[in-house]
């Protein structure tokens, strides 16, 4: 059930509150690199912490449109908040309470509430927009599975105490079963550590600076049978099924990308007014409104796609985004806002280029999201495959073949 008209709005004027406290800190987070734990705080006693999660595990049952509007008050001030928002509400915590287990939803409802995103780990070093090459395993072993491999680009690696891994499970015969998804909790404060897995190291990034992003190791990690996330489809399906969940993922990812555009949008709009050249305002130049105008249209068409995207999850029999409105409405949100928060910063002239103005920071934050969570070329075969009414394989010989199998890229689309 999803909040009233009343509880919709009082819960984004929290968000734009808290936004307001830390526009000043997000410099802090990009230089120190570190994670911006107070700013979780604020957000978990905010209550957007899990705010998506059904009121009987303690969420607020709010529709993925109501924490859109959330995100993007807190991406106008902190990008790195916000992805700790998306996380929090959508993708991995998505599919673990929508297919896991009761057991499951128990287990980790409680921990995401009290402020830990969770993480998820698809990608590895030779699996990348080809992500059902993975090569992870678990293999049935008596009553535990047997994790192998390595993921890459894991964010929030070593912070998160909850990852979602997606692994090839196998039979003791060794036979293939198909992908599903491993619930590992990690807690070293606590003394909790599974057995053989290995954090780091910590990528190096241009933006998102207080986000770990890091490598993680298996190695004969040992997972109770309990914690495999199995759609009710089943293994064979369930990789497909599990990244329908990552359709949320994509939209609050766009919506930051979206949300950060229009925070630039508002520090030029301030700053063109600012700033005399010529003996007038830089407002008064025609050049710069027009450019100013481009770029609230944008933003707009980008929200808008966004908001349909997110609605979409609403009608009847879906649980989810739809896999399509979701694909357009982040592509097209994170390559606009590239160019906005681009022109945005050209408006600054050299201002734009250093650190005293928040931009050059925006503009590195907002540059990945046309990466990560599918690349816009991913999305755009996607979206095609979907217009064509085809499969379209992405691997040399899928054509030639004429092989039913799925490609990749569509396996993990579907
Ligand atoms: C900051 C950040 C955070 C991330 N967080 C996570 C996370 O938490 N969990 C996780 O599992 N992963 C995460 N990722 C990984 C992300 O999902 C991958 O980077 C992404 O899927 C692309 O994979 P790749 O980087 O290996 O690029 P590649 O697949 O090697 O692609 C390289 C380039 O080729 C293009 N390309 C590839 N195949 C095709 C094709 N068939 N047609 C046209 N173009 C193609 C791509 O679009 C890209 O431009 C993160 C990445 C970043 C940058």
């Amino acid at each position: 059930m999803s909040l009233s008209t009343d509880q919709h709005a009082e819960l984004v004027a929290r968000a734009r509150a808290l936004a307001t406290g830390f526009a000043d800190k997000a410099a802090h987070w990009d230089q120190t690199r570190d994670y911006c734990w107070d700013n979780v705080q604020a957000m978990q006693q905010a209550g957007l912490m899990g705010m998506t999660m059904p009121q009987r595990y303690g969420g607020l049952g709010a529709s993925y449109l109501t924490t859109v509007h959330a995100i993007e008050e807190i991406a106008k001030a902190c990008t790195l908040s916000a992805r700790i928002l998306v996380e929090a509400n959508m993708g991995g915590i998505s599919a673990i309470m929508n297919y896991g287990s009761e057991q499951q939803k128990q287990f980790c409802a409680p921990i995401v509430l009290a402020g830990n995103k969770p993480a998820i780990c698809i990608i590895e070093p030779e699996a990348g927009s080809a992500a059902t090459e993975m090569t992870t395993s678990a293999r049935q072993k008596g009553n535990r599975y047997i994790l192998n491999g390595t993921k890459h680009w894991i964010t929030g690696g070593g912070v998160s105490k909850l990852y979602l891994v997606f692994a090839r499970v196998f039979d003791e015969q060794n036979q293939e079963l198909g992908i599903g998804g491993f619930i590992l909790h990690r807690d070293p404060d606590r003394g909790i550590e599974p057995r053989g897995m290995t954090i780091g190291p910590r990528e190096r990034t241009m933006g998102l600076c207080g986000m770990p992003e890091t490598l993680i190791q298996f190695e004969n990690v040992e997972v109770d049978p309990e914690f495999a996330v199995v759609p009710p489809s089943g293994l064979k399906r369930g990789f497909a099924d599990l990244m329908n969940a990552y359709n949320s993922q994509r939209v609050g990812a766009g919506t930051i990308a979206m949300g950060v555009a229009a925070g630039a949008v508002e520090h030029a709009k301030r700053y063109l007014k600012e700033r005399q050249q010529f003996g007038r305002p830089l407002a008064e130049f025609q050049g710069l409104q027009w450019m100013l105008a481009d770029m609230d249209v944008s933003i707009h068409a980008a929200r808008l796609m966004l908001h349909e995207a997110a609605r979409s999850a609403e009608m009847p029999g879906c649980t989810f985004p739809d896999k399509t409105l979701a694909a357009k409405a982040k592509l097209f949100a994170s390559e606009q806002a590239i160019k906005v928060v681009n022109d945005a910063l050209q408006m600054f002239g050299a201002r734009g280029y250093g650190d005293k103005e928040p931009l050059e920071r925006m503009y590195r934050d907002v540059r990945m999201f046309t990466i990560g969570g599918g690349t816009a070329q991913v999305l755009k075969t996607q979206i095609a495959g979907s217009l064509l009414g085809m499969k379209v394989p992405q691997t040399r010989d899928g054509y030639l073949s004429g092989s039913e199998e799925m490609s990749p890229i569509l396996a993990a689309a579907e």
